[in-house]
């Protein structure tokens, strides 16, 4: 079966006010490949079909609710083919569970889930129901990423010594929580974020960055976490050491309390012979520095890059592609595995190295050993007594 249409789309979550819906709403229209025609916006299902209705989505496929998304589009010719979930991390289960259920294919937000139960429950899921289950993991979507991923794996930084990894954000220096901001609200309360605060938040961004572009596992972790805001339920700052299974050393920071720091996700990975830096705030370059020679600046667009990083390439060099242009790779890439599982074929390479299930489910595990790790009492801190 040819599949050369435009795929259709619903969102669950995403309305008026919210952040990331639309942030998906741009990134699935830049290429063309997906054409958004329902939707079930908001916990509040007037303003729900409010929005829907405001943003030119026919009346009639304007939900109150996932349930009712997926019982008026169930029995249409051309219902959605998969549907974005953009809502609060302890949602994702139920309406994810329910999508697949009825038949369709979903992309969901990060962290998959708000438990570890939820995440071994819906991976099992995907696998069993060969539904597809993209995850928003956004760094994953940027070209020079993926060219470190491929410099990594074809060994020209040498065997990986020590991988850092940070995501810094600022936003939540302050407890805002209490001041009526609903993003901040949510995120720090454990019933509806999960265990983790600013692990489960954005350390799993810096998770999943650390292992696509090095392709390695991790073998044990120790944490520290930390609330520094006062009356904060969960962290706000983690520091967690890795061993990675090869011998390679990390260390991870994530933190909502860093101020200077809009969004400084950044990586460094040290081998034995080069390393590779990269930093999102620059994204269009990627720092090479081999063993004895000069630091390197390779830049997006250039002739000589990895076919994975060309094919996630707009525009010329000199002309910035940021945040919006990743996060279309990663709809353009569940685009090409859709349609390549509907064709029978092999996905070409935009379909390849994307997020899925199994990546949401090992980036909550993350999360749980974190927290884990964090509240054991078996860490021994010693304190240096000659300095
Ligand atoms: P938000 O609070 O801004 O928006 C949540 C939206 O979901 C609201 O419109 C709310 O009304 C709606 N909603 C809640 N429950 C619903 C339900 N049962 N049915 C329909 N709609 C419902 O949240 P946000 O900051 O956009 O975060 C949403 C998700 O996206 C979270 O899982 C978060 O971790 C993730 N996120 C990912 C990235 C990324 O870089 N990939 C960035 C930000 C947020």
């Amino acid at each position: 079966m040819s599949f050369q249409r435009q795929l259709r789309l619903g969102m669950v979550g995403g309305g008026e006010g919210a952040y990331i819906g639309n942030i998906h709403r741009l990134a699935s229209r830049l290429d063309g490949a997906w054409q958004l025609v329902a939707g079930a916006f908001d916990v509040d299902p007037e303003r729900g079909r409010a929005f829907a209705v405001s943003i030119g989505i026919d009346r009639a496929r304007s939900y109150g609710s996932y349930q009712e998304l997926i019982a008026g589009e169930k029995g249409r010719a051309d219902r959605v083919d998969a549907v974005a979930i953009c809502t609060p991390n302890f949602t994702h289960y139920p309406i994810a569970k329910a999508l697949i259920e009825a038949g369709f294919d979903v992309i969901c937000e990060k962290p998959l889930t708000a438990t570890l139960e939820d995440a071994l429950a819906l991976e099992r899921l995907a696998r069993e129901s060969g539904r597809f289950v993209g995850v928003t993991y956004t760094y994953s979507g940027y070209p020079m990423v993926h060219e470190a991923r491929v410099r990594v794996a074809a060994g020209e930084i040498g065997k990986v010594r020590s991988v850092q990894v940070e995501y810094p954000l600022e936003w939540m220096a302050t407890a805002i929580e209490q001041q009526g901001n609903a993003q901040a609200a949510w995120r720090t309360d454990p019933k509806k974020n999960g265990r983790g605060g600013s692990i489960g938040d954005i350390g799993t961004h810096a998770y999943h960055l650390a292992g696509f572009v090095t392709g390695l596992k991790v073998e044990a972790l120790i944490a520290d976490l930390a609330t520094f805001v006062e009356g904060r339920a969960l962290d706000d700052n983690a520091h967690v050491m890795l061993r990675y299974e090869g011998g390679a050393r990390g260390l991870l920071w994530s933190s909502q309390v860093a101020l200077g720091n809009s969004n400084g996700v950044r990586l460094r990975v040290f081998g034995e012979t080069g390393s590779l830096q990269w930093f999102q705030e620059q994204p269009n370059e990627l720092v090479f520095t081999p063993l004895g020679g000069r630091v390197q600046i390779i830049k997006r667009g250039a002739d000589d890059l990895s076919e994975d990083a060309k094919v996630r390439t707009r525009t010329p060099p000199g002309h910035p592609e940021g945040y919006l242009e990743a996060f279309a790779n990663l709809y353009a890439g569940f685009a090409e595995a859709i349609r390549a599982r509907t064709e029978g074929r092999e996905p070409g390479a935009l379909g390849r190295n994307i997020p899925l299930a199994y990546d949401g489910l090992k980036g909550v595990a993350f999360v749980e050993s974190v927290v884990d790790s964090a509240e054991s009492a078996a860490p021994v801190w010693l304190t240096p007594v000659a300095t």
